[in-house]
């Protein structure tokens, strides 16, 4: 008789005979010989060790959806560790630099920040993973909007400085929400709705943070707007004054 543990890992366990075969016989199988996610499973759903043919195809699930989500994860990994190490970006200039300063302030390590022009990772839309921005040239078409992209994806560097990686999964979470309720990301942006609500800045999602802060960039720049400017300076917690009591 082939021992249970080799059937369950050769080739031919999927094939209709041999389900018959163990059907009829429903061996009974020990936990040791499964994978840790055939056992967390074995043990919520009281496995009583028979390998019956329900019991097969569900171990058989579970394992490959296993190998599928680890091989997926790897992935997830290797691409955000690829991206905030990109081998093809350059430190911020020292006017890059100095126009960051006057926003954040001490709150980034200028000295870690990355540029990336029209990275693989920048196809679609400029993203910000870590410390590297992957920017998109196609996004601006002045000197003004570039300093407001970066003001915004730099944003999300003091996100990642001050609070880690959450702001990755955070930030995908309400674009794919708003993408699939109007068809457009440009809703999970939408800060001034929480704004008027008297939702805390802290509470914002990370793209309504990042352009709130490169909103107020822009009126500081073309020097309108000022009671929303006033108010801005109020509501970001870096750029708040004594004015504001
Ligand atoms: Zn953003």
């Amino acid at each position: 008789m082939i021992p249970t543990e080799t059937l369950l890992r050769s080739k031919s366990f999927g094939r209709a005979k041999r389900v018959r075969e163990l059907s009829l016989k429903e061996p009974r199988i020990p936990l040791k010989s499964l994978v840790p996610a055939q056992r967390s499973w074995a043990r919520l759903a009281h496995f009583n060790g028979r390998l019956d043919r329900g019991t097969q195809s569900m171990l058989r699930f579970i394992k490959h959806t296993g190998i599928v989500v680890g091989a997926l994860s790897v992935l997830v990994f290797f691409c955000i560790y690829i991206g905030a190490r990109y081998p093809a970006s350059r430190p911020l200039t020292e006017a890059e630099k100095e126009l960051a300063h006057s926003i954040y302030g001490d709150q980034i390590r200028l000295d870690s920040v990355r540029i990336a022009p029209d990275s693989i990772y920048s196809i679609d839309v400029s993203k910000t993973i870590g410390d590297t921005i992957h920017i998109r040239t196609a996004d601006y078409n002045s000197d003004l909007s570039y300093k407001t992209l970066l003001i915004h994806e730099l944003g999300h560097v003091w996100q990642y400085q001050n609070g880690g990686w959450g702001y990755i999964p955070k930030s995908l979470v309400v674009q794919f929400v708003a993408f699939s309720q109007t068809g457009s990301t440009s809703a999970a942006y939408n800060w001034e709705e929480d704004f008027l609500k008297g939702t805390p800045w802290e509470k914002l999602n990370p793209e309504q943070q990042a352009e709130s802060i490169a909103e107020y960039f822009y009126y500081r720049e073309i020097g309108g707007g000022q009671e929303l400017k006033r108010q801005l300076e109020c509501f970001i917690p870096f750029l708040r004054n004594n004015s504001c009591e």
